[in-house]
């Protein structure tokens, strides 16, 4: 397939042949079709796949010539290094076309972006929070944009974003077209999709379910989260077969909960890195694993996305992902250029349909390990692993009880038909080092009594 097959213009086979690039890249040509007809869609892309010409092709393509000054195609994306890159991205296949593009981004003075806003915009690229006050300051008009497009979802929710999304659905015409892009699925992103969207279209370059051969793949079945950890542990403790471990959890909840358990054995040798931790502190981390001054790193799917690390002896799946397409990105992490590598997956019961999906995925069975005699089964479940009281009539209940989040299992805590009676608030407030509740001013007494 070339570009011609895609029916463009001459401004932009003009601007791709000054480019260059003679052939759309898989998720170009997937998406092309989809975003033209108007549809929602939501391509699952990660960076580097060309992903930014993906939409703005057919974007481009249909926007026709306009002297209007309210913008009329919005891009949301999580960072302002991101804002820059895309708009330098569209700059170069606009080259031959008089449209205007702005990016605009937090941290930065308000009031020289609202400046360029009223000189008129055609395509506006922002941070959710920066486009929000722009929004409300009333410099920016968002009644004429037709198209949304939100790049990296997945980062976007990671990093909290959630809520300043929803607001700006709210000020949005609801009359527009949806276009969406995540480098992984997760369960923030499948929520977002099913609260505000009506089917959109999915469109994935076929993530190839063939493993490196040079990864070996081990699974050990364990019954839950300290068994887990106790397994871990004892893995651990053989360092010179596990020299550089790379381990995976799903969200970043599980990530601190991994970290302070490891945490005591591993102290020098340990680094974790996740959405809320500072820029600075994640840099530091990945630094500190790639050139070996730390052993271990624990990592979320999303933040670990983008890592480029070399000789990783282990990928160690410390839960099972839901989406076999995130265990493929995971265990590609080791056995880079040529080396061996090690993946290994820990699986509860509950996991085993996650394993099926990912086994059919890869068209092969994980090879399951016996259970080794020195580890120690634990009795013990976290908050996740507790028998749910079940509900009925409840909409607004969640409905995967595993789902990450700390205002969910606050809520299903809350929720449910025990009778928690006095001692709950008192859980509660031990839990928040205040009083949640107003009225409890005997929490300090009773703490001091302790
Ligand atoms: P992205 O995934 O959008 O960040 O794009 C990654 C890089 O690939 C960017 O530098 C693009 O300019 C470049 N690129 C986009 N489309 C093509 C193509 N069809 N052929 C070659 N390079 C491309």
């Amino acid at each position: 397939m070339t570009f011609q097959d895609l029916n463009l213009n001459t401004p932009l086979y003009n601007a791709l042949h000054d480019l260059g690039y003679t052939t759309p890249t898989p998720i170009q040509a997937e998406a092309f079709n989809v975003v033209a007809s108007g549809k929602d869609m939501v391509g699952i892309a990660q960076t580097g796949t060309g992903k930014t010409f993906a939409y703005m092709l057919p974007i481009l393509k249909n926007l026709p010539f306009s002297k209007q000054e309210t913008p009329r195609v919005l891009v949301l994306v999580p960072t302002r290094e991101l804002v820059v890159q895309v708009v330098e991205e569209i700059e170069k296949l606009s080259k031959y076309i008089n449209n205007r593009v702005l990016g605009v981004y937090g941290g930065t003075n308000i009031n020289t972006q609202k400046q360029a806003i009223a000189e008129g915009v055609d395509i506006l690229v922002a941070t959710p929070g920066r486009l929000y006050d722009l929004a409300l300051s009333r410099v920016l008009q968002l009644k004429s944009i037709q198209k949304l497009v939100i790049d990296e979802v997945d980062v976007m929710l990671d990093l909290g974003f959630r809520h300043q999304l929803i607001n700006i659905f709210d000020i949005l015409p609801e009359k527009r077209q949806n276009i969406m892009f995540s480098a992984t699925m997760t369960q923030d992103v499948d929520l977002l999709i099913n609260d505000f969207f009506k089917s959109p279209e999915r469109v994935s370059i076929a993530v190839s379910g063939t493993p490196l051969e040079n990864i070996a793949q081990q699974r050990y079945k364990v019954p839950n989260f300290y068994t887990k950890v106790n397994l871990l542990i004892h893995l651990l403790h053989d360092t010179e077969t596990f020299n550089k471990v790379l381990i995976f959890v799903a969200y970043k909840k599980m990530a601190d909960r991994l970290f302070e358990n490891l945490d005591e054995h591993f102290k020098e040798e340990l680094c974790v890195i996740h959405s809320n931790k500072t820029q600075n502190y994640r840099l530091r981390s990945i630094e500190q694993f790639r050139n070996g001054d730390n052993r271990i790193l624990v990592a979320t799917d999303v933040m670990a996305r983008g890592l480029d690390i070399d000789n990783v002896s282990h990928v160690i799946n410390f839960d099972t992902p839901e989406y076999p397409e995130n265990y493929m990105h995971r265990i590609g992490r080791t056995g880079r250029a040529e080396r061996k590598g090690e993946a290994l997956i820990f699986s509860t019961g509950k996991e085993e349909e996650a394993i099926e999906k990912i086994e059919s995925l890869m068209k092969m069975t994980i090879p399951v390990m016996d259970f080794l005699e020195e580890v120690e089964i634990s009795n013990e479940l976290i908050e996740e692993e507790r028998p749910q009281v079940k509900e009925r009539n409840n909409p607004t209940k969640r409905k995967d009880e595993d789902a990450p989040g700390p205002a969910f299992h606050e809520k299903s805590e809350k929720n449910s038909k025990e009778n928690l009676g006095g001692s709950y608030k008192f859980k509660i407030a031990a839990k928040y080092k205040k009083p949640k509740t107003r009225g409890d001013k005997n929490y300090n007494k009773r703490n001091k009594r302790k």
